[in-house]
């Protein structure tokens, strides 16, 4: 059995904002069948009321950053694992904010990072610790500073996007413990007064992965940051992409209870069975959005940030599309960059009287797997995609994806298979109308691609298992 502690910012459902929180507590909660597994979470007052009732225990305890500070690590069981929230008691204010991301996110995040260091000290012996995201980046130097200590487990580090990299001031990373030896690590060669937490974390961990296949291969050529991809060249021998996997307990058309009617894979023998629980699904989240469209003709849902990342213009294209064929768009995104918000704000203004077309920004997940049952496609045409979890979360619940070949999305989405993929921005037209026509005059074939994505094995517990490889290899280097 392995003792592992997660840290990350989210863990959903208690903090979730993307595909982190899923990916972070899909894994944990796989891990923690077989293994010790403790996921380490910062304290945000808004999320008091989704914790779990059962506290194993309370510490109180002092940690470094800006001078001597004071938390609160709250532990409690949440199902076979440990989840630990850390308050900062007297750095408070920083984690005031009313969401989770904004603008100080360097200094709350090595805040918690130097406070979660100190209670991994406390709480010692573990074997690995498995960081998520540039977010802690710093905790691999901290733990690497104290080399006179017998503390030094492995440290795993996950990259979930390579464009957030955690760009601040040295300064920042000053303000904690870190030596001088672990801060240079940290500190860009461009401008020494820079620091790169993600930069830092690849130097100091024991091994690094990112969330598929693909991706690994993309980030590796990624010349944006050429000092960054530099020193994940270096590391290539333990570096890898391991593809994110859904939690099918949580993913399950069979039991969710947001869904008006609930079905299965049993179904796709009974394909017209099938067809009838998703029109349920389809009239209620119709009725819902006050959607006068038939619910013979097709209905195509885009869930997601809406950040450049995720291919605006396409998204705004695909709507487009629908509107000069008739069918139904459902967007449901939200975005942090106001000037997004406030453009597709505008957008929805224009569209949201109309029969077919609906623009709804909010962040809504009781809406959201209403839509992933109810549509017959998804389009998400990303720039580029880390791993994607739309894309698989629709598979299971019989929706088709039609994606941009790109990272996670081309490792999953297979043309024809169990979707439709596109490059080119001049391609996507062709690529919904092709989507059209397969729906509409190849019913059968409809079905195989509905048949093979509600059979496709993307779920969490293979994604567990490369980890817990990579778990073994480390720990038995120690
Ligand atoms: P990313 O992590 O880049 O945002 P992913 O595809 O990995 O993208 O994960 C997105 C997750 O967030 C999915 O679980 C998706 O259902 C959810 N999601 C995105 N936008 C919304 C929204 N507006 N309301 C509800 N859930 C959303």
């Amino acid at each position: 059995m392995i003792r592992i502690i997660q840290i990350a910012i989210e863990f959903a459902p208690i903090i979730k904002v993307g595909g982190l929180g899923d990916m972070v507590s899909s894994l944990a909660k796989n891990l923690s069948k077989h293994h010790q597994v403790e996921v380490v979470i910062p304290y945000f007052p808004y999320i008091s009321m989704h914790l779990p009732q059962q506290v194993l225990s309370k510490k109180t305890f002092s940690y470094f950053f800006l001078g001597k500070q004071e938390a609160t690590a709250v532990s409690y069981q949440n199902d076979q694992l440990i989840l630990t929230c850390i308050e900062l008691v007297s750095q408070q204010e920083l984690f005031n904010s009313p969401s989770v991301y904004t603008k100080d996110d360097v200094l709350k995040f090595c805040a918690f990072s130097a406070a979660a260091t100190e209670y991994l000290y406390q709480n010692k012996p573990v074997d690995i610790i498995h960081l998520h995201d540039w977010h802690v980046g710093i905790i691999p130097g901290l733990i690497k500073s104290q080399s006179l200590t017998n503390f030094q487990p492995k440290c795993v580090f996950t990259i979930h996007n390579f464009d957030y990299q955690g760009v601040c001031n040295t300064q920042t990373l000053a303000a904690s413990t870190i030596s001088p030896d672990q801060l240079q690590k940290y500190t860009t060669q461009q401008d020494p007064q820079k620091a790169n937490l993600m930069q830092g974390a690849i130097a100091c961990s024991d091994y690094i992965t990112t969330v598929s296949p693909s991706y690994a291969q993309e980030i590796l050529k990624n010349t944006k940051n050429k000092e960054l991809q530099k020193k994940l060249c270096e590391k290539s021998t333990i570096f890898s992409g391991i593809l994110n996997g859904i939690d099918t307990t949580i993913w399950d058309p069979e039991t969710d209870p947001a869904l008006e009617s609930h079905y299965s894979q049993q179904l796709l023998s009974q394909p017209q069975l099938l067809k009838k629980q998703k029109h349920r699904n389809k009239q209620a989240l119709y009725h819902q959005l006050n959607i006068s469209h038939s619910i013979n003709s097709p209905c195509l849902c885009i869930i997601s940030r809406l950040e450049e990342q995720k291919g605006l213009q396409f998204m705004k294209w695909a709507m487009l599309h629908a509107m000069e064929n008739n069918y139904t768009f459902v967007l449901i995104g939200t975005s942090l960059n106001h000037d997004i918000q406030q453009q597709f704000a505008n957008l929805q203004t224009v569209v949201n009287h109309s029969p077919n077309i609906r623009i709804i920004l909010k962040y809504d997940e009781t809406l959201a797997r209403r839509t992933y049952a109810a549509a017959d496609m998804i389009c998400i045409p990303s720039l580029f995609e880390p791993c994607g979890l739309t894309q698989l979360i629709a598979m299971r619940y019989g929706t088709v994806p039609i994606a941009r070949a790109t990272g996670g999305l081309a490792d999953t989405v297979i043309p024809k298979v169990n979707g439709f993929t596109f490059s080119q921005a001049q391609e996507i037209s062709h690529t919904l109308s092709e989507a059209l026509h397969v729906y509409f005059n190849h019913p059968k074939q409809w079905e195989l691609l509905i048949a093979h994505g509600m059979t496709a094995l993307f779920d969490a517990s293979s994604m567990a298992q490369h980890y817990v490889d990579i778990y073994q290899q480390l720990s038995s280097l120690c």
